[in-house]
C-alpha cells in the first residue's frame, strides 16, 4: 500500500502542505511546497525527532518558504520545498520509511524533488531514489552537498569582512563555530587554512574534539559559545539560535553559517543590526549545496555551480548594500531583494 497523503490547511502562503503517512513502516511526514513559481519545488529531507507535530510543522513551514527565498537569491530556476519525516522512538525502520518517503514524492508527480537534510545521507538518497526519480544529492553523482555549502558561507563570509573590515582577509580573526557537522567540519578546515583561530562547540563532544586536535582550535562547552572573545560567529547546527538571550552575549562582528533559520524571529534580525553585527543572511550564505545539487537536477556544468558559489559572495554584497543604503538588517533586505525577484518572475509568466 502506498503512503496516504492529506492535504493540510496552514493559512499560509504555501501552495501545498501535505501529511504523508504509512503507519506500517512507521511513516509520518510533512511535505511542504512553498512555491513553484521559477519551477520545480526543492528541499532537503530531514529525519527528526521533534517534541510534537506543530513543532514538525512549524519547521516545514519556515525551511520551505526558506527554500524558496534561496532558489531566488541563488539564482535558481527553481521552487521551495522541505519535507520532514517525524522520527518515531527507537529502533527505526529506516529504510522502510525512507521508502515510503520516496513512493509519497514519487505520487506527487514532480512538482517537488529532495535531497539531503539534516539527519539524512547520501545513502539515504539512494534509498530514496529506488521509489522516486525525484531526488538529488546521489552518493557518485553531486554526492555530499556539505564541503558546498561550507564554501558558499565562506563566500558571503568575505562579502561581510569586505564591508565592514574593508578586506575579507580571516588571518588573525577568530571564528567561533557551532556544530562540528557535514557543514561545520569542512567550514572550520577552509576558515582556518585561511589563518582563522578556531573556537569550536559540538553537542557531541568527541566530534568537537576530533576537529579541535586536527586544526590545534580550542573546544568550548555548546552553551559558552555564544559568549565567546571572536570576530566572527559560525552557527553550523539548528535553527533559532539568534535570538534575544543570545545576540546581546556575542561579541562579534559577523555571523555566518550553514545553519537554515537562525534568527528566531524576524525581530532578531533588527537586534543584529542594532548591535552593528553584520549577519550573512542564511539562506544567501547557505545555497552552495542547493547550487550542487542543481546541477544534478538541471545538469549544470561543474564550472556553473563554482560560478554560483562565486555568486552567493556578489549576492551578500548586493544585500549588504541595500541594508547600508536603506538602513534596514540585511535579513529585512535579503527578503526584499528575493520578493522583488519572485514578484518579477510571476509577472512575467
Ligand atoms: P549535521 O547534522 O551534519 O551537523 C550538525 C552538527 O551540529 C552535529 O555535529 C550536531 O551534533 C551538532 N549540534 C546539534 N545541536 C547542537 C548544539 N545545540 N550545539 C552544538 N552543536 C550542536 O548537519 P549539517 O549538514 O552540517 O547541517 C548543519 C546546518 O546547516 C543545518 O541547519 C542544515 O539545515 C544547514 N544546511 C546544511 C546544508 C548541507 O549542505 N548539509 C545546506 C544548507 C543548510
Amino acid at each position: 500500500m502506498p503512503p496516504t497523503i492529506e492535504d493540510l490547511r496552514t493559512g499560509t502562503d504555501h501552495e501545498r502542505v501535505m501529511r504523508a503517512r504509512d503507519p506500517g513502516a512507521g511513516y509520518d511526514a510533512i511535505i511542504a511546497v512553498h512555491s513553484t513559481a521559477a519551477g520545480r519545488a526543492v528541499g532537503g529531507t530531514r529525519l527528526w525527532r521533534y517534541d510534537s507535530f506543530d513543532d514538525a510543522l512549524t519547521d516545514a513551514l519556515r525551511l520551505s518558504r526558506g527554500m524558496t527565498f534561496k532558489c531566488l537569491m541563488a539564482r535558481v530556476p527553481l521552487g521551495g520545498g522541505k519535507s520532514v519525516i517525524l522520527r518515531g522512538p527507537d529502533p527505526i525502520d529506516r529504510v522502510g520509511l525512507l521508502e515510503a518517503h520516496g513512493e509519497a514524492i514519487e505520487a506527487l508527480g514532480g512538482i517537488y524533488s529532495t535531497g539531503e537534510d539534516v539527519g539524512t545521507t547520501p545513502d539515504d538518497m539512494a534509498i530514496l531514489a529506488r521509489r522516486t526519480r525525484w531526488v538529488a544529492g546521489l552518493p557518485g553523482k553531486s554526492g555530499d552537498p556539505s564541503p558546498w555549502t561550507a564554501r558558499g558561507v565562506l563566500a558571503a563570509l568575505d562579502a561581510c569582512a569586505e564591508f565592514h573590515w574593508g578586506k575579507a582577509a580571516l588571518d588573525g580573526r577568530t571564528v567561533a563555530l557551532q556544530g562540528c557537522g557535514a557543514v561545520g567540519a569542512p567550514l572550520a578546515r577552509l576558515m582556518s587554512a585561511r589563518g582563522a583561530r578556531l573556537i569550536l562547540c559540538d553537542v557531541d563532544p568527541a566530534r568537537a574534539r576530533g576537529l579541535a586536535g586536527e586544526l590545534g582550535a580550542e573546544v568550548v562547552n555548546p552553551d559558552r559559545i555564544w559568549d565567546a572573545q571572536a570576530d566572527v560567529v559560525a552557527p553550523c547546527a539548528l535553527g533559532g539560535v539568534l535570538n534575544e538571550d543570545t545576540i546581546p552575549r556575542l561579541k562579534c562582528s559577523i555571523v555566518a553559517g550553514s545553519a537554515n533559520n537562525q534568527l528566531a524571529t524576524p525581530e532578531d534580525g533588527m537586534r543584529l543590526f542594532a548591535r552593528g553585527i553584520r549577519y550573512a543572511v542564511d539562506y544567501v550564505a547557505n545555497a552552495g549545496g542547493l547550487l550542487s545539487g542543481c546541477g544534478e537536477m538541471l545538469a549544470c556544468s561543474r564550472q556553473q555551480t563554482e560560478e554560483g558559489i562565486a555568486g552567493i559572495g556578489r549576492t551578500m554584497s548586493a544585500v549588504l548594500d541595500a541594508s547600508g543604503r536603506l538602513g534596514i538588517p540585511e535579513s529585512e533586505a535579503a527578503d526584499r531583494l528575493a520578493l522583488e525577484r519572485l514578484e518579477a518572475i510571476r509577472s512575467s509568466r
